[in-house]
């Protein structure tokens, strides 16, 4: 196995305003393009690639099913 990081883009979190910076290219950043606050302290950005997974509610009201049977045609009323 050959496990090359080329293009890791590692996040971190400013200690300063919060925000995620992220370093693209390799580029490690020093400072927050914010806030200027040194990021040599800063943690890695929580991985957030797996957002919680909400189950989708039930529809509030189902769509009323008729009840009328498919193939059961109705005898004409009888003309006057
Ligand atoms: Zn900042």
């Amino acid at each position: 196995m050959c496990f090359r990081p080329t293009s890791v883009d590692a996040s971190v979190v400013c200690p300063g305003c919060g925000k995620k910076v992220s370093s693209l290219g390799g580029i490690t950043l020093t400072a927050c393009p914010f806030c200027k606050a040194d990021l040599k302290d800063a943690q890695p950005a929580p991985d957030i690639a797996a957002p919680p997974v909400i189950p989708p509610a039930p529809p509030a009201q189902a769509p009323a099913a008729p009840k009328a049977p498919p193939s059961a045609p109705k005898a004409p009323p009888p003309l006057s």
